[in-house]
C-alpha cells in the first residue's frame, strides 16, 4: 500500500517536505493542506514587492497545478485544519468535515506575528505582513487612504526591510524601536550604528529607545505615541517579532520548549509528554532546534532553515532516516543599498548565556583599494574568552557579505579557535572582488591579539 503523507502548510518548510517526500518515494500519495491561497512563495520577497519593483505574482515559484503535474502532489488551498486524529486504528486530518487519512504527517504551519497589547492596535490602518494576501490588503489600504506617512514598529531585520521597500516606493517612513539600537536581538551596537547611518542617509527616519505606548485614531489610525512623542501617520506596520503558530501542534498535545515552539528531535519528530511521537514530523518557524553555538535551543525563523528542515521532515515521512544538525543560522539582509549579515552569537546573546566574549574588528573594503567601486566592509568576530573558540560574527558592507558569513558560520560550527583560524584560513583574491588580506582575516588577527 502506498504511504499516505499529509503535509499541513504550503510555505517554505511544507512544500520542501512534500517535494523531498516525493523524491524519496515515487509511489507515495502526497497531499498538502494549506490555509493560504498561494503556495511555494517566499515571504522574504514582500519588502521588495512593496518597493514597486516586483509583482506579487513574480514571488510565487510554483502553483498547485505545477505540483500536480510535475510532482504528483495534490495541493489543497484555502483550507484550515479543524482536528487531527493520530490513533493506532485511525490517523486522519479533518478539514471542514472532510477526512484526509495519513500514515505519516508533516506539520509546517509557520509562525504568527506578535503584536504588543497596546491601545489602538485594532484600528483600521494597522497591519502585519506575512503573506501575499497581507501585502495586497496593505497596498490596497495605502491607495484607498492616499497614504503618505507610514510608521513601522520594530527595527529588526524584517521591519527595516519593509521600511526600505516603502521608502523606495516613495512613502515617508519612520521606524520606531524600543531598544537603543536597530537589529537589537541579533547585532551589536557598533555594527548596528553603521547600518543605521546608511538607512538614515536614504531619508528613512529611525527612532530608537522609544517604546510604543499606543496607536492613536478614532476608526482609522492617525498617529502613534512612542517614547512620549507623537508620530503622525496614515498606516502602521507592526514588525515586533514572530512566534511559532501552535494552533495545529496543540491538536496533538505536543510538547513546547522554553522558546514557545515545538521541541523536535534531530529527525524533526515531536515529543508528547516527553515521549517521541511516531509518524509525525515538523519543520520551519513552528519548531525550536538545537543551537550549534550554545547548549540550548534556538529558533532560526529563516526561509533557508525552513527549507532544510522541511527536506529532512519530508524525507523521514517517506521512510528515510535523515537528521537536521545543530544550527548556526547565518542570515543576511540588504537594506538601503547596504548589506548586513551575521551568524552565531552577538555580544548581547553571549551575555544572556553567560559567555564572556572578546571582540576583534576590521574596517576594510569590499575590493582592492586601487580598484574602482570599493565599498566599506566592517567585520566583527567574537570569541569565547576562555576557550578562544569563535562563537559569533557580524558584517556590514556594501557588497559581498553572503559568502563571507557562510564561511564564518562553518568556522563557528566547527568550534575553531581564533589561533587555529589564523593558521589555516586562506582567502581568494582578485582586485575587483576582494582585498589581498580579507577583512575577515584582519578581524580575527585583531581578535587573537586581544585574546593574548
Ligand atoms: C517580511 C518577511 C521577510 C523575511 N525575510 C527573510 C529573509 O530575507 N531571509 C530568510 O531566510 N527568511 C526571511 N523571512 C522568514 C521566512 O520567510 C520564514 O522563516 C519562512 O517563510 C518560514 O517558513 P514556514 O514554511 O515555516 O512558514 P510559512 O512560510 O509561514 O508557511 C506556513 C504555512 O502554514 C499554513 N497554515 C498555517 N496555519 C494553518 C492551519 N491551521 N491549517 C492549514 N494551513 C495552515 C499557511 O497558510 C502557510 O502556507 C522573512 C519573513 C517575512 C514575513
Amino acid at each position: 500500500m502506498a504511504n499516505k503523507i499529509v503535509v499541513i502548510g504550503g510555505g517554505a518548510a511544507g512544500m520542501s517536505a512534500a517535494s523531498a517526500a516525493r523524491a524519496a518515494d515515487s509511489k507515495a500519495n502526497i497531499k498538502v493542506i494549506t490555509a493560504d491561497e498561494d503556495v511555494a512563495y517566499s515571504p522574504c520577497m514582500i519588502p521588495w514587492v512593496l518597493s514597486g519593483k516586483y509583482t506579487w505574482k513574480s514571488m510565487i515559484m510554483h502553483t498547485p497545478d505545477w505540483y500536480a503535474a510535475n510532482r504528483r502532489i495534490e495541493v489543497i488551498t484555502k483550507t484550515t485544519v479543524d482536528q487531527i486524529v493520530n490513533g493506532k486504528e485511525e490517523k486522519y486530518v479533518l478539514c471542514k468535515k472532510k477526512k484526509y487519512k495519513f500514515d505519516n504527517l508533516v506539520i509546517a504551519t509557520g509562525g504568527v506575528h506578535f503584536v504588543p497589547p497596546v491601545e489602538g492596535r485594532d484600528l483600521r490602518g494597522v497591519f502585519t505582513l506575512k503573506s501575499i494576501r497581507d501585502g495586497k490588503n496593505f497596498q490596497a489600504y495605502l491607495k484607498k487612504v492616499k497614504a503618505r506617512r507610514i510608521v513601522v514598529v520594530g527595527a529588526g531585520v524584517l521591519g527595516l526591510e519593509v521600511a526600505d521597500g516603502l521608502n523606495v516606493a516613495g512613502y515617508d517612513v519612520t521606524v520606531i524601536e524600543m531598544m537603543k539600537q536597530i537589529v537589537p536581538r541579533l547585532a551589536d551596537q557598533d555594527m548596528a550604528a553603521l547600518m543605521q547611518a546608511r538607512i538614515e542617509a536614504k531619508k528613512i527616519k529611525v527612532v530608537v529607545g522609544a517604546p510604543l505606548e499606543r496607536v492613536n485614531g478614532k476608526e482609522f489610525v492617525d498617529s502613534v505615541t512612542a517614547g512620549g512623542k507623537r508620530y503622525a501617520c496614515d498606516a502602521v506596520v507592526f514588525a515586533t517579532g514572530i512566534r511559532a503558530n501552535l494552533e495545529v501542534p496543540k491538536m496533538l498535545d505536543l510538547d513546547f520548549g522554553q522558546l514557545g515552539a515545538v521541541t523536535v528531535s534531530p529527525t524533526m519528530q515531536p515529543y508528547s509528554r516527553g515521549r517521541l511521537v511516531p509518524n509525525v514530523f515538523l519543520a520551519g518557524d513552528v519548531v525550536q532546534v538545537q543551537s550549534a553555538v550554545y547548549s540550548g535551543p534556538t529558533m532560526s525563523q529563516l526561509g533557508s532553515s525552513a527549507v532544510k528542515e522541511g527536506k529532512v521532515a519530508g524525507a523521514n515521512a517517506a521512510g528515510m532516516r535523515r537528521e537536521f544538525g545543530p544550527t548556526v543560522s547565518p542570515w543576511v539582509t540588504r537594506i538601503a543599498g547596504f548589506e548586513m549579515a551575521a551568524a552565531g552569537m552577538s555580544q548581547g546573546l553571549a551575555s544572556w548565556y553567560g559567555t564572556e566574549v572578546v571582540a576583534g574588528r576590521c574596517d576594510g573594503l569590499t575590493r582592492a583599494r586601487y580598484y574602482d567601486g570599493a565599498l566599506p566592509m566592517a567585520v566583527k568576530v567574537l570569541a569565547d574568552r576562555t576557550s578562544h573558540r569563535i562563537v559569533g560574527a557580524q558584517i556590514v558592507a556594501g557588497e559581498g557579505t553572503t559568502g563571507r558569513i557562510d564561511w564564518l558560520a562553518e568556522v563557528i560550527r566547527q568550534s575553531v579557535t581564533a589561533e587555529e583560524f589564523l593558521v589555516c584560513a586562506e582567502n581568494a583574491y582578485c582586485p575587483p572582488t576582494s582585498m589581498v588580506v580579507d577583512p575577515i582575516i584582519c578581524a580575527v588577527e585583531d581578535l587573537a591579539k586581544k585574546l593574548q
